[in-house]
């Protein structure tokens, strides 16, 4: 229905192109800021990746600004290469009827080449701030035309250290012209860099409740830390989902990109230390569904917008409440249901919580999904001392030796120490029995216990040991 478009005042070329990507209706962000833009109004919006921003400011960009082909009259600054590549491949989409040209310019891949196509003519360009900054100075981009302006995801090139570079390009285009400015938080340096850069700049903000998350069932799965490759692998056996893994480091990403290869799964991965070609090369491998797993860093799946994400794996849990609404965006797109699952040590389930407050949504515990009858696990389960250890960090064991074989607590201590070479302040609290007992042990000792005491005897009698886990 183009005229849903065409109601907010999106013009009718652009309605067309819409429709013709599967758009039916304008997201909330769109009604909200679409006919607000379109009178010139500067306007910061709180809006997170999800939401259909890019077609906001899209629409009003291609609603305002000629379709020459000469020198770009509307300029959109990202953080990074992945979502400067997007920007421009759904303005390209956006343009099919109005025929705009967009241009992505990026680190990372050869400045000629980019130059080159600036040459032969453009409308709107697409960029990292370091890279347009360069293409300035070299006399290779003419901001002198440029009427419209818009900086997404600002808190984030605000916080990859961007502000020179932002103010330097500001300050080469005309003052007087519209700036749109889009973040995910309205944190203090935002709001300082609108109310310098922008004229009575008008506050659009999407709740909640209205943003794309919504179609995301966000759970958590309590894992320790050596058991997170063995529930990986139970989910990507079972679930089979086509998804983007999260890990905290780039050493992470290569380490799981190697155990999980080494497994016969086909995964790839994509982080900042890539060369551009690779990570292009990565993300159409994923896209085309040559893979169905990529583990990737935040930096890197920055924006990264494919439609068919089923799953987000939070392997490594972030800490911050950005970055988590960031990673679940990735999934539950473009109307599709999708499924976040974040595992969390003992250690981290504070965060479970204070992510719940903070989004008032629901994370909902769930456990590592069972492997079918008779099917063996591709990893096996360790026994994690970490998970299973008390705030003191002991842990528990039961042991087939009590009061009939002679044994008190002193005695049994003492055994201990010396076949499982256990220190002597590393064991807690005994409680003996007929012919078994339960003695806790700290977690540093754990493996001692199950390996090297389990080859004592005790009068020809070979010692057990059962590891107390609930
Ligand atoms: P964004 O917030 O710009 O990252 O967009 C999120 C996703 O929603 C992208 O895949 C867009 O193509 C898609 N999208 C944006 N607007 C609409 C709309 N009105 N209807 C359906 N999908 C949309």
């Amino acid at each position: 229905m183009i005229s849903n478009f065409t109601d907010i005042g999106i013009p009718e070329d652009v309605a067309k192109a819409m429709d013709s990507m599967g758009w039916s209706e304008p997201t909330p962000i769109q009604v909200h800021s679409v006919p607000l833009g379109l009178t010139g109004a500067d306007m910061f919006a709180q809006a997170q990746t999800g939401t259909g921003k890019t077609g906001a400011y899209g629409s009003i960009i291609l609603g305002t600004i000629p379709a020459e082909g000469t020198v770009p009259h509307a300029i959109v600054l990202v953080p990074t290469r992945e979502l400067a590549n997007q920007v421009a491949e759904e303005m390209t989409k956006l343009s099919k009827f109005s025929g705009h040209v967009c241009l992505p310019i990026y680190g990372g891949a050869s400045i000629e080449a980019q130059i080159k196509k600036l040459k032969a003519g453009c409308d709107i360009v697409a960029g990292t701030p370091g890279r347009v900054r360069d293409m300035i100075n070299r006399g290779a981009l003419n901001l002198t035309q440029i009427r419209t302006m818009v900086l997404d995801e600002a808190d984030r090139m605000l916080d990859m250290g961007f502000v020179d570079d932002i103010e330097y390009i500001l300050k080469a285009m005309p003052e007087d012209r519209h700036t749109m400015l889009f973040s995910a938080t309205m944190q203090e340096n935002v709001k300082q860099l609108a109310f310098d850069y922008m004229r009575n700049p008008r506050e659009v903000s999407v709740s909640k409740d209205e943003v794309v998350l919504d179609l995301t069932k966000q759970y958590y799965i309590s894992v320790g830390r050596r058991n997170k490759s063995w529930a990986l692998c139970r989910i990507l056996d079972i679930d089979m989902p086509k998804a983007i893994i999260f890990c905290q480091t780039k050493k992470m990403v290569d380490v799981l990109e190697e155990r999980l290869t080494g497994l016969n799964y086909k995964v790839e991965a994509i982080h900042g230390d890539m060369p551009q070609s690779k990570r292009e090369k990565v993300i159409r491998d994923f896209k085309e569904d040559a893979t169905d797993v990529l583990i990737a860093t935040d930096v890197a799946a920055r924006g990264l917008d494919i439609d068919d994400i089923n799953y987000v794996i939070n392997y490594d849990m972030p800490d911050d409440i950005d970055t988590y609404i960031h990673r679940i965006g990735r999934t539950g797109r473009a109307g599709r249901e999708g499924t976040a699952v974040s595992f969390v040590t003992s250690e981290e389930e504070h965060l479970v919580r204070e992510f719940e407050m903070r989004t008032g949504m629901e994370i909902e515990k769930r456990t590592v999904p069972e492997a079918e009858d008779g099917r063996k696990d591709t990893i096996r389960r360790v026994v994690d001392y970490d998970q299973i250890s008390d705030v003191f960090g002991m842990c528990r064991f039961e042991i087939n030796l009590g009061k009939k074989d002679g044994f008190g607590k002193v005695a049994l201590a003492d055994f201990i120490i010396r076949n499982a070479r256990v220190r002597d302040v590393s064991i807690g609290k005994m409680e003996i029995g007929p012919t078994s007992s339960i003695v806790e042990v700290h977690k540093d000792f754990g493996n001692r216990m199950t390996m090297d005491l389990t080859k004592a005897k005790f009068k020809g009698r070979r010692i057990s040991v059962r590891v107390i886990q609930d």
